[in-house]
């Protein structure tokens, strides 16, 4: 187990993973043929939430989770632990794409999906470091404040005005000390929490519950047949009834069922976290009521406080992978632009150390919107393409998951993502590169526009 800041950024691992400290893994499935109900692929936030739903549900059932690292090394070990609303890119997208009224349902399920985590937390008491803070969405320059209006206005429309508040440029610094802020839409119904403890109380749970979960397990293969699906591992084969493919961004990286190559594509974001701050540092600050801020650029900032009393802050310039590889994990030309936009938004800040610094992928596709769908036949379920916005979606998809595998009708089984039409990725590793290249770099110059009257942010 690394220990050292050095050791634990080299093994790839975010700052809530090297400050998880010892974890216990459970083992890897010993070679032999099984068999099972459900096997689950991926140990995040989906497979794990699918695996406890599902054993609660049938507590006879077999139910194995296979895990090709450490519960917790995929994008829910690594976010910012955020448990907020915000669906697929922006609610604008959503509507240019879905029209208002799958908007609005979209909101519902995400509002929903917020309110899942928090009760599911303090149901079983988990010790996630969960506080129901808030969250704001923070615009910097002329055209970005044109454009919170108007999402103020389209979100106050589709859920009703109780849930949002718009702040003015006055009002924002009276509680927080961030000069070139403009205005900020409030919502008091979101939350922070640490994702790696909290990820790995899920598997508490799952394991509880009565699922078996294997770590260091990678799936390999995965073959249909008329009565049954098999899947293997490096010395391992089950023959189940049906498979949940919760691999997230590794998705395209999944040789073992071609069906889901051309879902999505990894695009790669980066974090960093400061130094303790000292008491008078939070003083100049003032950050009261400790929530959770966004801004409402393209390439979105996002920054929060930790609970051990420091600023984490992630987002702005993205990477594109190109192939398979998965290994984008440092960026160093990210995390200086980061280092640099912490201190414009808090020059008070402006010689605050940065202690950690790490990177993760998020699953992102064409339409900008998540997609949970049967591959093939109905014994086959992915979900992928949460665009970085997944903390709260992937565990309530996790229930909806469960409904789908006990071909359950339900409010959630119903909601439009799931078999929802989806525009492939493009063929091949290279054409694939080049969209995303496209993609982010247009993103980029977006911000750039908007921002061209601000300075250096
Ligand atoms: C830096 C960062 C910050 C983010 N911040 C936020 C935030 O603040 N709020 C928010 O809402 N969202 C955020 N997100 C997105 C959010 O973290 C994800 O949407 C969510 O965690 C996805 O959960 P998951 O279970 O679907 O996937 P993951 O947690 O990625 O799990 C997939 C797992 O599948 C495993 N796997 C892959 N291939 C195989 C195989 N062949 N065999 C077995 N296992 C395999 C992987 O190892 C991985 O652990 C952020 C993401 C990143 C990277």
């Amino acid at each position: 187990m690394p220990s050292t800041v050095q050791e634990s950024m080299a093994a790839n691992h975010s700052f809530w993973q090297h400050k998880y400290g010892n974890y216990q893994a459970e083992p890897t499935l010993p070679a032999g043929d099984y068999s099972a109900d459900i096997v689950i692929v991926g140990g995040g936030f989906t497979g794990l939430t699918t695996a406890r739903e599902y054993c609660r549900e049938n507590s006879n059932a077999r139910v194995m989770l296979l895990e090709a690292r450490e519960i917790g090394f995929g994008a829910s070990g690594r976010n910012g632990g955020f448990n907020m609303t915000l669906f697929g890119l922006e609610p604008e997208v959503t509507e240019l794409f879905w029209g208002k009224d799958r908007t609005q349902k979209a909101q519902q399920y995400m509002k929903k999906a917020v309110n899942f985590v928090r009760d599911l937390v303090e149901r079983e008491q988990l010790d996630s470091d969960y506080e129901h803070t808030g969250m704001w969405r923070l615009a910097y320059s002329t055209a970005q404040e044109k454009r919170l209006q108007k999402t103020y206005q389209l979100l106050c429309e589709l859920m009703g005005k109780e849930d949002y508040q718009y702040l003015n440029h006055e009002a924002v610094q009276k509680r927080l000390n961030a000069p070139n802020v403009r205005a900020a839409i409030v919502e008091p119904g979101t939350g922070i929490f640490d994702p790696c403890k909290h990820v790995r109380e899920l598997k508490r749970l799952a394991l509880e519950s009565g699922a078996d979960v294997y770590e260091n397990t990678a799936v390999t293969e995965l073959n249909r047949h008329s009565d049954h699906i098999q899947i293997k591992t490096a010395n391992a084969s089950i023959r189940a009834d049906k498979v949940v493919l919760a691999v997230n961004a590794w998705g395209h990286a999944f040789d073992a069922e071609k069906n889901l190559r051309n879902k999505q594509r990894p695009i790669w974001t980066y974090q960093i976290v400061t130094e303790p701050l000292t008491e008078k540092e939070w003083k100049d600050i003032r950050w009261e009521g400790r929530m959770s801020i966004e801004d409402n650029r393209n390439l979105v900032h996002y920054t929060r406080i930790t609970k051990c009393g420091r600023i984490t802050l992630g987002g702005g310039r993205v990477n594109s992978d190109f192939g398979t590889k998965m290994d984008q994990w440092h960026c160093e030309k990210s995390w200086q632009q980061l280092e640099k936009h912490l201190h414009w938004l808090f020059p008070t800040l402006k010689n605050k150390a940065i202690h950690y610094k790490w990177g993760g992928a998020v699953s992102v596709n064409l339409n900008m919107t998540p997609e949970i769908s049967y591959l093939g036949d109905e014994r086959i379920i992915q979900a992928s393409g949460c665009m970085g916005h997944g903390v709260s979606l992937t565990q309530l998809n996790g229930r909806l998951i469960t409904d789908l595998l006990q071909n359950k009708q339900s409010e959630l089984s119903e909601f439009w993502i799931v078999n929802r039409r989806a525009i492939p990725m493009p063929p091949g590793n290279l054409l694939s590169y080049l969209g995303g290249n496209v993609i982010s770099q247009t993103l980029n110059a977006m911000d750039w526009w908007q921002e061209r009257e601000l300075e250096k942010p």
